[in-house]
C-alpha cells in the first residue's frame, strides 16, 4: 500500500515551487504561509517571499515591517512575526541551518507538531508522522472509524505507517496529497484512487458517511467604526498593538465594539478631533473565530499629531486586507473609484 501510494505521488504530485527545490528554510516558508492558507493563495506569495528574502539570514535581518508587508494577502499575520523570530533563532542559536529534529524545530516560534514532523521527514528523511486535516480524514476512511477520531488515534496510525515507509518525506507528502487530491471530503474519487483495495470505507461503501460532519464553531460577532481621516490630502493611520489580530499593522483609525456605535460616540473615541464625519459604507470580514462589521466613515481634520500619509504612499504598508478596503476611501487613493462603487453597494 504505502509503495503504491509513493508511485502514484511520483506521477501525479502537483508540482508546486517549495517542492521543486527543497531546502530547510524554503520548507519553513512554505509551511508557516500554508497554515490555514489554501495552496492556490500561497504559491505567488510565496515566489514573492523568497525572493525577496533568499535565504534565512536574509529572512533574519531584514525589518518587521518589511516581512509583514511581503505576507500581504495571506492574512493571519501573527505566523509572519513568528516565522522572522524562527529565522532570528536559526540564525542566533542553530549557526543559521535549519535543525533537523522535530525536538529542535520545535523550539522555533510558531513551529508546531506538523510543521517540525514536515521539514524533518521531508527534508532531512526522518520517520516522524504528520497529521492534518487531509490526513487525518484519509486514515479514518482507510480504517472505517464510524466516529470522531481523536488525535491521538490519528498520531499513532500515522507514525506506525511512516515508520515502515523507506521515503518517509515522500509517504507523508503522498498521503496529504491523496486527502487534498482524491480523498477529498465531499466527493472521494475512489474510482482513482491508487490505495482503494486497501481502503475498509470504500469497501463498505461508507465513504461519504466518514468523518461525521463537523459542528461550525462559533464565532463572535463584533463591530469596527474605521474612519478614513483626511487632512490635505493625506490620511491618518494608526498602528494596532502588539496583542492579537493583526498586531502592529497599520489601519484608519478604528474603534472596536460589540455592537454599533452611533456616530457622535464614534467621533468621540477618534484620537484626534475631526468634522464632517460621515458613514459611507459597510461590509462583512470573516475570520475563523469573528465575524466582524466593519462600518466605514470619511472625515476631515486639522490635527497636525499622528502618522499622516499621501493614499499613494501607503502601498508598501503593513495594511490587512480588510483596511486596504477602508483606506481605498481616500481620496486619489489607487483604487477610489473602485471603492467609490463598492460603497455604493454596500451602504
Ligand atoms: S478509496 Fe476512496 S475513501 Fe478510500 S482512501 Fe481512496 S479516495 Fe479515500
Amino acid at each position: 500500500m504505502i509503495r503504491g501510494l509513493c508511485e502514484w505521488f511520483s506521477v501525479h504530485g502537483r508540482d508546486l515551487p517549495w517542492r521543486r527545490r527543497r531546502t530547510g528554510y524554503r520548507a519553513l516558508v512554505a509551511e508557516a504561509m500554508l497554515q490555514q492558507t489554501q495552496v492556490s493563495r500561497v504559491l505567488p506569495r510565496f515566489k514573492a517571499f523568497v525572493k525577496r528574502f533568499p535565504t534565512v539570514r536574509a529572512l533574519a535581518a531584514a525589518d518587521e515591517q518589511d516581512v509583514l508587508a511581503m505576507w500581504q494577502g495571506l492574512g493571519y499575520y501573527r505566523r509572519a512575526q513568528h516565522l522572522h523570530s524562527a529565522a532570528r533563532m536559526i540564525v542566533e542559536q542553530f549557526g543559521g541551518r535549519i535543525p533537523p529534529t522535530v525536538k529542535r524545530l520545535r523550539q522555533l516560534p510558531g513551529v508546531g507538531r506538523y510543521s517540525a514532523a514536515a521539514i524533518a521527514s521531508i527534508i532531512y528523511g526522518k520517520p516522524e508522522p504528520m497529521v492534518d486535516g487531509n490526513v487525518r480524514r484519509v486514515l479514518a476512511r482507510w480504517e472505517a472509524r464510524a466516529g470522531a477520531t481523536s488525535d491521538d488515534w490519528a498520531w499513532e496510525r500515522a507514525a506506525v505507517l511512516v515508520r515502515s515507509a523507506s521515503a518517509p518525506g515522500t509517504f507523508n507528502e503522498a498521503l496529504m496529497e491523496l486527502g487534498a487530491l482524491i480523498c477529498t471530503p465531499k466527493t472521494p474519487q475512489c474510482q482513482q484512487c491508487p490505495v482503494a483495495r486497501h481502503c475498509k470505507a470504500y469497501q463498505r461503501n461508507a465513504q461519504h458517511r466518514i468523518p461525521p460532519p463537523k459542528k461550525a464553531p462559533r464565532q463572535k460577532l463584533v463591530h469596527h467604526h474605521a474612519v478614513v481621516i483626511v487632512r490635505g490630502g493625506k490620511v491618518l493611520l494608526e498602528r494596532r498593538s502588539s496583542n492579537g489580530m493583526w498586531s502592529r499593522m497599520w489601519q484608519a483609525p478604528t474603534i472596536e465594539a460589540d455592537k454599533p456605535l452611533r456616530p457622535e460616540d464614534v467621533k468621540a473615541a477618534l484620537p484626534v478631533r475631526v468634522y464632517q464625519l460621515m458613514k459611507r459604507a459597510h461590509f462583512e470580514h470573516q475570520t475563523t473565530h469573528r465575524r466582524i462589521t466593519f462600518h466605514v466613515y470619511t472625515a476631515k481634520s486639522r490635527a497636525r499629531r499622528g502618522v499622516w500619509r499621501r493614499p499613494e504612499d501607503i502601498a508598501d504598508l503593513p495594511i490587512s486586507n480588510a483596511q486596504r478596503r477602508v483606506l481605498a476611501l481616500a481620496p486619489s487613493a489607487p483604487h477610489h473609484a473602485e471603492a467609490g462603487s463598492a460603497a455604493g453597494a454596500l451602504s
